[in-house]
């Protein structure tokens, strides 16, 4: 068997891994395992040689190296990607719309997806049944499971890593994960027609990027609770934006707004792939939601309130989800112009305007960097000031050379 120089490592040395795990579904069983390490991350290990034909399937479709649009891809707007239809809404279940992030409207859509039978099962994130603090990939099956996993967990997570065993069930079924899983996934069903057979929705959010384990334990540190004694350990949900809530087991409670949690800690401990991102809107799924805030002087208010989620349809099949989901009063949903995005969003349209310098920026100081294809980042890029774009690609400069993984 030939093999060559390890992919994995390139990837990972670099700081150019999302964590999605993907490479270790396509590697023969036993040969790349995914690990937390050091930093807080998720990373592949690898423990045996690579094959020639597994390392180039992996260059093929890693995200951490590859974000590519394929040639055909429709309706494109340089700042949100495939756009079939823009809307607000939330889920019509009560019960979905108070536990879920925003309004509820990916587990709306999880549930809706069980109950017609379009899928057999959503392979999603959920909290560890062992680890109050870890996140593993679920099976959902029941409204009960969708509803355990619902909510935004900011840490870690690996949705891919045993793609392989859900491919070889047999059955069909839906996939929720962050920007880059659903991209990773996208890319692989055009190698792999497996995929597509069994994978029949990707459904995404919006995502600023992955924070480290440690920002989670600050997090905890700061609420005062013991991490050893924690019984439960939620981010957000239980109202919109939420709390981030920790229980004991002696039953002590304590809790942090959003804008503490996020704004002030969480935010600090992104892993470095994620500030070179130029997909934090869920360009690759068929659907993307996310928080559908209420602005106060251009910026989003965190005021609580009742969820109201953003939802994009970017696909034919997304959008016909979408419709059927509304028809059978699943999900409550509006329409917006898609001008008013960018007053829920201002971050994302920042970022999607500056990536390119970002991503110049790191080529220059690591000699390698992601191949972006057909994202329009030229064109965004033209709607910000050049000193605004050259602050940073500088600021991306410093921190490439500084920074580890
Ligand atoms: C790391 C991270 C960064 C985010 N950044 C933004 C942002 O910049 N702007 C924004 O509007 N929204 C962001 N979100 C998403 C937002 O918090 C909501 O999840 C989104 O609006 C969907 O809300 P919902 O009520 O429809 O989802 P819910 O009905 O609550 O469902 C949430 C779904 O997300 C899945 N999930 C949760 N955590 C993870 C994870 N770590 N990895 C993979 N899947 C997960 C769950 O399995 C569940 O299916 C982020 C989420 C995460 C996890």
């Amino acid at each position: 068997m030939r093999t060559q120089r390890n992919i994995i490592e390139t990837v990972t040395t670099n700081g150019l891994c999302t964590g999605c795990g993907l490479c270790a579904s396509i590697a023969p069983p036993g040969q790349v395992a995914m690990r937390m390490n050091r930093s807080g991350f998720v990373r592949p290990v690898v423990s045996q040689p690579l094959s020639v034909e597994t390392s180039r399937t992996i260059s093929q479709v890693c995200p951490g190296l590859t974000l590519a649009h394929s040639a055909d891809v429709q309706n494109y707007h340089p700042l949100w990607g495939p756009v079939e239809s823009v809307q607000t809404g939330h889920a019509v279940d009560t019960a979905i719309r108070k536990q879920a992030s925003s309004g509820g409207a990916i587990s709306a859509l999880a549930c809706y997806l069980l109950d017609s039978g379009k899928v057999d099962f959503i392979a999603q994130i959920a909290v560890d049944g062992k680890d109050p603090l870890a996140n593993t990939l679920q099976i959902s099956r029941s409204h009960e499971d969708v509803i355990r996993a619902a909510g935004s967990r900011y840490a870690p997570s690996a949705p891919l890593q045993s793609l392989h065993e859900l491919l070889s069930t047999g059955e069909k079924f839906a996939f929720v994960g962050k920007p880059c899983d659903v991209a990773a996934l996208r890319q692989y069903a055009r190698i792999n027609p497996a995929v597509d057979t069994a994978v029949k929705y990707m459904l995404s959010f919006m995502c600023a990027g992955v924070p480290s384990s440690h920002g989670t334990r600050e997090v905890i540190r700061k609420l005062g609770a013991e991490p050893k004694r924690l019984v439960s350990f939620r981010y957000r949900g239980d109202g919109w934006p939420g709390m981030a809530r920790a229980v004991q087991d002696d039953g002590q409670s304590f809790e942090m707004d959003y804008n503490t949690s996020w704004g002030t800690i969480l935010n600090k401990h992104l892993q470095f792939r994620c500030k070179i991102c130029p997909d934090g809107t869920g360009e690759f799924a068929d659907i993307t939601c996310a928080d559908a805030w209420y602005g106060q002087d251009g910026y989003p208010d965190f005021a609580e309130r009742d969820g109201r989620s953003l939802v994009l349809a970017r696909t034919k099949a997304g959008s016909e989800l979408l419709k059927t989901a509304a028809h059978n009063r699943a999900i409550l949903v509006e329409p917006l112009e898609t001008a008013q995005i960018e007053k829920m969003q201002p971050y994302q349209a920042d970022r999607k305007r500056v990536v390119l310098g970002r991503v110049i920026a790191t080529r220059l100081a690591r000699g390698i960097a992601p191949r972006y294809r057909r994202l329009r980042l030229l064109k965004a890029s033209l709607g910000t000031s050049p000193v605004h774009w050259l602050r940073n690609c500088w600021g991306t400069l410093r921190r490439a050379v500084v920074e580890a993984q």
